[in-house]
């Protein structure tokens, strides 16, 4: 099935959900960042997280940064996913790869490392920026971003992210993110109903693999609670914003004279975007201009 996000309400407006399909973009980030398996387990989760936490923004350009850092082997993870449906990004080390666990489970956890925080910034387009910081719970990722919604959001929500590879790649990512607002909060036989229906999912990517669809999946877990799927099926996909023109720009971060060593030494430059491992040639011309540039700016 295509990528594709929709959304839900249940029980009069008092629960929202939301689920992603990002089986073909896990895969793309796996090939452009040659990542392992555990990098693509921990990136892939990474980027259905920010797909759904952008969904529910409200300004068409709204962004969503997710930021990840512990003390594992994996360093550090950023993803950028937009409410257009677009994501990007990385994780610093992509070739690390850690024995599984013995549940056979990828050890996300191991790689990331539980010591360290989450960072999330949240971009509506105009003005400050919103941000919060907590401290990770278990480097799985799920259980790091549910901690970061209860805390710093304070909605209290469930979160479900997965990413199933084989040896031919990836075969099935995604998430489901389900919010109980206010309003339904106060209905504790609802709310111990959908917590004892969350329990028995057991995960998001068994689901897809069993050939279930978003509109299945919200069935199971909320048909019987004045479910309402929304009716539009919104496509995502892998997508960087970066072009030659930025990425010259940024050679404006370098020194004067280490751009005239550019230039007599190599006669060029050669740039890659982190988000996308798209790389990017500057020729001598190009930054015999870019350094009259900075000269005529002072
Ligand atoms: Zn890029």
């Amino acid at each position: 099935m295509a990528d594709q996000l929709i959304r839900a309400t249940a029980a009069d407006g008092g629960i929202r959900a939301v689920s992603v399909i990002t089986t073909r973009l896990t895969e793309e980030a796996r090939q452009r960042h040659k990542l392992s398996y555990v990098a693509t387990a921990a990136l892939g989760r990474t980027m259905a997280a920010g797909l759904l936490f952008a969904s529910s923004m409200k300004r068409p350009q709204s962004r969503v940064n997710i930021r990840i850092r512990g003390d594992g082997p994996l360093g550090g993870i950023l993803v950028d996913a937009g409410l257009n449906g677009t994501v990007r990004g990385y994780v610093d080390y992509p070739d690390v790869e850690l024995p599984p666990k013995p549940n056979g489970k990828l050890d996300v956890g191991g790689a990331v490392g539980q010591n360290g925080y989450v960072y999330v910034v949240r971009d509506v387009g105009y003005g400050y920026p919103y941000s919060s910081t907590v401290e990770l719970v278990s480097g799985e990722i799920g259980d790091d971003l549910t901690h970061y919604l209860a805390t710093s959001e304070q909605t209290p929500s469930a979160l479900m992210v997965g990413v199933f590879t084989d040896i031919t790649g990836v075969t099935a990512a995604g998430g489901l993110l389900v919010q109980i607002l206010p309003k339904a909060a106060r209905d504790e036989a609802l709310v111990s109903l959908l917590e004892s229906r969350l329990v028995s999912f057991q995960g998001f990517t068994p689901l897809l693999q069993a050939g279930k669809s978003l509109q299945d999946i919200f069935e199971e877990l909320l048909g019987d609670m004045g479910l309402e799927i929304l009716p539009e099926v919104q496509m995502v996909r892998f997508h960087c914003g970066c072009s030659h023109q930025r990425v010259l720009g940024a050679l404006k971060l370098f020194s004067q004279a280490e751009l005239e060593d550019m230039i007599e030494k190599d006669k060029g430059a050669e740039a890659t975007c982190d988000f996308c491992g798209t790389v990017y040639q500057a020729s001598e011309s190009e930054l015999i201009d870019l350094l009259a540039e900075m000269r005529a700016e002072g």
